[in-house]
């Protein structure tokens, strides 16, 4: 079981926090139910630490689930904050730093010849769902097991993240219209895509596919997948939609396809381009860009799209995320998952160390995972255990089996030594752990 929190305060604001909000929270995996225990409420991060509500303070290994590559309160990013939030925080019109966030975007991530932003990544893959049915004349869409895209009806079907973590087997609230024009096939099952296109023989607008997935723990595509998605959607006219919103600026500089290389249509982007604001993207050929209001039919706004503050600290983030800050974060990135491993292996406890690029999560199983089914197959129940021991210890980890583990370039050796220091304890209370009945 769970030991007992040492947390008064933070306790004494998430009974307020669940009279007013659902939960108790605002975000459903923010609420501990994989864990139990008392959310930590968070007052202050500098770096790579967050100080909790009781003054305690961790080593932050969620990084706000990926945007703060830099760490808490980067100088540069605070500064660009401070400096445009005295100018005015919203115009309704447009600014010069939403132009120069697009051409850094532009500048960037090859397939990208124009961007629209907009605030969430919810609002990114929508809006790319939209316009790839839009460009084809056609409704239905495959997307994988497993993998998140946001929580707009048509892509919340079988999803990563928060769905993953609670177990939530369908949504209820999606009408069945929204459901039946999504397609879930198994993730890098190339023959699943396959008959699925052949199963709706003219019908499919776009394959949506994180590029690397990361919201069922890190599963990258297997060598070879991204490119048979790739040929299959060239064949049947359909668009290939690769969903950077956690790996773009984060697996590399310039994302997975910077690493992989293989040519999507359209792109969704967020987390990290939004230096910790409301900021996302979605971009791709100027062709299919410019089907978009108002140069094109396709409807899409936002009152606070291209926001000056956000824009101003997503430029900032990604002005400052140069070779050093990738090679501190892969540095990090490496050590941790290192140290884990080793701690584990210690106690023998089974797991799994898996990466895409500076992305990475741990497993408990021997096997390696390859998409949903073998994601869920893990010995989740060793999580809750491991986590307190950490929490104790201070350290914060992702408040579920289900998530990566994220870093930042200001993961210094100071707060590596912590991490290292808690993990042999963790490990142990992970070994310990016991199976629930089955
Ligand atoms: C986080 C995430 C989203 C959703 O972004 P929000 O800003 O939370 O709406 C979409 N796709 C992927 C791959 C993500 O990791």
């Amino acid at each position: 079981m769970t030991p007992p929190d040492d947390a008064p305060v933070s306790a004494a604001l998430f009974d307020r926090a669940l009279a007013v909000s659902p939960g108790g929270v605002n975000s459903p995996v923010r609420a501990f139910k994989a864990v139990g225990g008392t959310p930590r409420f968070f007052v202050e991060g500098h770096g790579p630490y967050l100080v909790d509500a009781d003054g305690k303070d961790y080593v932050d290994l969620v990084s706000s689930w990926g945007p703060l590559l830099l760490g808490h309160a980067h100088p540069a990013v605070v500064e660009a904050v401070r400096e445009q939030a005295g100018k005015g925080t919203s115009y309704g019109a447009p600014n010069p730093r939403e132009l120069e966030l697009a051409e850094e975007i532009v500048a960037r991530i090859g397939p990208v010849e124009q961007v629209r932003l907009v605030s969430s990544g919810t609002e990114a893959t929508m809006s790319a769902i939209r316009l790839a049915r839009a460009a084809t004349a056609r409704d239905a869409i495959i997307k994988f097991s497993g993998h998140y895209h946001g929580h707009s009806d048509s892509l919340l079907a079988d999803a990563g993240s928060g769905v993953a973590t609670l177990g939530i087997p369908g949504t209820p609230g999606v009408t069945r219209g929204a459901a039946a024009d999504t397609v879930v096939v198994p993730y890098n099952d190339l023959a699943a895509v396959e008959a699925a296109f052949a199963a709706l023989d003219g019908q499919v607008a776009c394959v949506i596919t994180e590029a690397a997935a990361g919201n069922m723990g890190v599963v990258p595509p297997e060598p070879g997948f991204t490119a048979g998605l790739r040929e299959v959607c060239d064949r049947y006219g359909a668009l290939l939609v690769s969903d950077e919103v956690m790996t773009g600026f984060r697996a590399s500089a310039t994302g997975w396809y910077g690493i992989e290389g293989v040519r999507p249509d359209l792109m969704t982007f967020g987390k990290v381009m939004g230096g910790g604001f409301p900021a996302a993207a979605f971009g791709g050929p100027a062709e299919v860009m410019s089907l978009l209001a108002p140069s094109g039919p396709v409807y899409q706004a936002g009152t606070l799209s291209g926001n000056p503050v956000a824009t101003a600290a997503g430029l900032a983030t990604l002005r400052a995320a140069d070779d050093d800050a990738y090679a501190a974060l892969g540095h990090a990135a490496t050590t941790v998952a290192r140290l884990a491993s080793d701690a584990l292996a210690a106690e023998g406890v089974a797991h799994r160390v898996q990466t895409a690029g500076t992305m990475f999560s741990i497993f408990f199983t021997a096997e390696q995972v390859v998409d949903y089914d073998g994601a869920r197959g893990q010995q989740a129940w060793r999580y809750p255990a491991f986590f307190h021991s950490m929490l104790d210890a201070g350290v914060y980890l992702p408040p579920s089996a289900f998530e990566a583990w994220f870093l930042s370039a200001a993961h210094d050796d100071a707060a590596l030594e912590r991490v290292a220091d808690a993990l042999p304890a963790a490990a142990k209370a992970a070994a310990a752990a016991e199976a629930p009945d089955a």
